[in-house]
């Protein structure tokens, strides 16, 4: 098939709308619910980190409905916010560092989290990822948030040549507006899990097929 050249805006449009049947992306539906402050969405991601999304959204829900400011959740115990964030993966790991955040919070920001990528960067456990993610969404700061849907996703597409997540991250913010930079996570998520899945992608239902240099996929349905 000639490929038509790569038209991101059209390709986000069709890709929107082919995702409407599926779950939105974790970190999405928790600000769909009311969870949006910097802070929330700093510790979903944290949650979310090498988690389903059918069990972190639900990890991140009973620890937030327990305690969603820094400082009710620096007044938990590690063991309590471990209890209520489980089954997620390194939940012991997890919930350490989602109180020592909590407390350094508290201690040098009045309770209130700047948006600063840097300050979020310093924190142990937070990568450039939930860093971008919780900006985008709790602060509304133009920013990329890069998972592994995302990485692969933009490199089957043509859009990155790149071996990782930090790279491609950097090649999409030379190449993407900034106005669509917090919507390629929040589209390409559910479209990796669905549409452009890492193994088998359904080339042969995809919206963006005749722009997609398809790279890499030797085995589509
Ligand atoms: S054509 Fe195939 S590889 Fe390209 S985006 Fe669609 S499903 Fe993914």
């Amino acid at each position: 098939m000639t490929k038509r050249p790569f038209d991101l805006p059209v390709a986000l449009q069709r890709i929107s709308a082919a995702v409407q049947p599926y779950p939105r992306a974790a970190m999405f539906a928790l600000a769909d619910q009311g969870y949006k402050s910097l802070f929330e969405q700093l510790v979903g991601c944290i949650i979310s980190i090498r988690t389903l999304d059918e069990v972190s959204l639900p990890a991140s829900l009973r620890l937030l409905n327990a305690a969603r400011t820094p400082l009710e959740i620096s007044q938990l115990t590690a063991q309590q916010i471990q209890s209520l964030i489980e089954p997620c993966s390194f939940a012991e790991r997890k919930a350490g560092q989602i109180q020592a955040i909590a407390e350094q919070v508290v201690t040098h920001y009045q309770s209130d989290l700047p948006c600063d990528e840097q300050l979020l960067l310093s924190f142990n456990g937070v990568g450039v990822k939930c860093a971008h993610l919780a900006l985008g969404l709790g602060c509304g700061m133009p920013a990329i948030s890069v998972d592994s849907h995302v990485h692969r996703i933009t490199n089957r597409w043509g859009l990155a040549a790149t071996r990782t997540p930090e790279e491609t991250t950097l090649a999409l913010e030379k190449s993407v507006p900034k106005p669509e930079w917090i919507r390629l996570n929040e589209l390409l998520v559910p479209f990796g899990k669905h549409i452009c899945t890492p193994l088998r992608p359904r080339c042969s239902a995809c919206p963006v097929l005749e722009m997609c240099q398809q790279v890499g996929v030797s085995a589509p349905r």
